[in-house]
């Protein structure tokens, strides 16, 4: 199994290929090869993004069969069925990089700050949820001088939701503790610009950097 910090380099040099627009052989061919993945699996990496169709994780990486642990909810928030899939592939499989990635635009951040800037009661339960999730992570945002600039407001709120989301992750499942600490295990949050095609990893990525909190 691949090291965390390895894991991480493939992942960048996947989105290198996607930017410049070149696709892996094998990533390609491994479509002729689904039938080696019928007794098993072994991915190398566990992503947590966003259900928006502009980022389907695995193009953005240029991996293919196999390669990734994949779990998408629109806002990439973390509640228990996302602890329980990232514990599930961290011990089932010993994949030791998970990855939080959130995106530019994001739609169900713009959605939360829209809901915090003039409430309506015109959400589903079910939508609010997702809100509610979002909602602690970007409220601050909103005090400050941010407010009167949403652009700003917008990539800082996306940057914020993906920390928590890291954070909750780090430190809402004993399983994942013992692993970060024992086994390599590494937590890492990161954003895919829609404009750019670029993933930036921005926290928890450098070596030294343990468990990503020193950049927050
Ligand atoms: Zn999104």
């Amino acid at each position: 199994m691949l090291s965390a910090l390895d894991s991480l380099e493939r992942l960048r040099e996947g989105n290198r290929r996607f930017v410049s627009g070149v696709r892996s052989l094998d990533a390609f061919m491994s479509q002729a090869r689904r039938n080696d993945f019928v007794d098993g699996q072994a991915p190398f990496a566990v992503i947590l993004g966003c259900s928006d169709s502009r980022v389907p994780v695995e193009s953005v990486f240029d991996q293919g069969l196999g390669d990734l642990f994949v779990i998408r909810v629109a806002g990439n928030i973390v509640a228990s069925s996302q602890i329980g899939s990232v514990e599930f592939a961290a011990e089932r499989f010993g994949t030791r990089l998970v990855v939080v990635l959130g995106h530019t635009r994001c739609g169900a951040i713009q959605a939360t700050l829209e809901e915090l800037q003039r409430p309506t009661t015109r959400q589903s339960r079910n939508l609010r949820s997702i809100v509610n999730r979002i909602r602690p992570s970007v409220e601050g945002l909103l005090a400050t001088e941010l407010r009167h600039d949403r652009e700003s407001l917008m990539r800082q709120a996306v940057r914020a939701n993906v920390r928590v989301s890291a954070s909750a992750l780090r430190n809402g499942s004993e399983v994942l503790e013992q692993l970060t600490q024992n086994e390599g295990l590494r937590v890492v949050a990161a954003e895919y610009s829609l404009e750019t095609g670029v993933v930036d990893f921005f926290e928890g990525a450098a070596s030294g950097d343990e468990l990503g909190e020193a950049s927050r």
